[in-house]
């Protein structure tokens, strides 16, 4: 995509401090950190989330962020991370290219867990929930 950013990090249109590259994925440092470390990774390919990125692309990106961890975590000298991803514009993605989010946690960051990203508990059972789910599963 022409106007995306992460597109022009993954050709080096714009420069950025990368830290692996593969043929099919880069990552590199956020320029607005939230900790020392703070990285992305992204498919070179264009994808805006996990839905559009190509089956045979999963191994690979399970496997990047693994070696991410190991690095990350000896350059930084902490074995606690969060690792996610904005997920669409309601969860707070800003750039529409998929970016799995590693930051390294230390002793009184202030930060929280994942949990405190939000609390919206369901007003239904968790078995109506479920059977929502497994109705769409075994449709498909
Ligand atoms: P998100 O809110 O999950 O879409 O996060 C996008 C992330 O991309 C933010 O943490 C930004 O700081 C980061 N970001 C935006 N532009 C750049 C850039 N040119 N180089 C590195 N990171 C960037
Ligand atoms: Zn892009």
């Amino acid at each position: 995509m022409s106007d995306c950013i992460f597109c022009k990090i993954a050709k080096k249109e714009i420069e950025s401090y990368v830290i692996e590259e593969t043929e099919n994925f880069i990552s590199f440092l956020d320029i607005k950190p939230h900790a020392p470390g703070h990285t992305l990774l992204i498919p070179k390919k264009h994808v805006a989330n996990l839905e559009e990125l190509p089956q045979e692309l999963g191994e690979e990106f399970v496997f990047l962020s693994k070696r991410l961890v190991t690095l990350l975590s000896k350059a930084l000298e902490t074995k606690d991370f969060t690792i996610g991803i904005n997920h669409g514009k309601l969860a707070g993605q800003a750039v529409e290219h998929l970016h799995l989010h590693f930051i390294p946690r230390f002793k009184d960051d202030k930060g929280g867990s994942i949990h405190s990203v939000v609390y919206n508990p369901p007003k239904e059972e968790l078995s109506v929930i479920y059977e929502k789910i497994m109705k769409v599963k075994n449709e498909s």
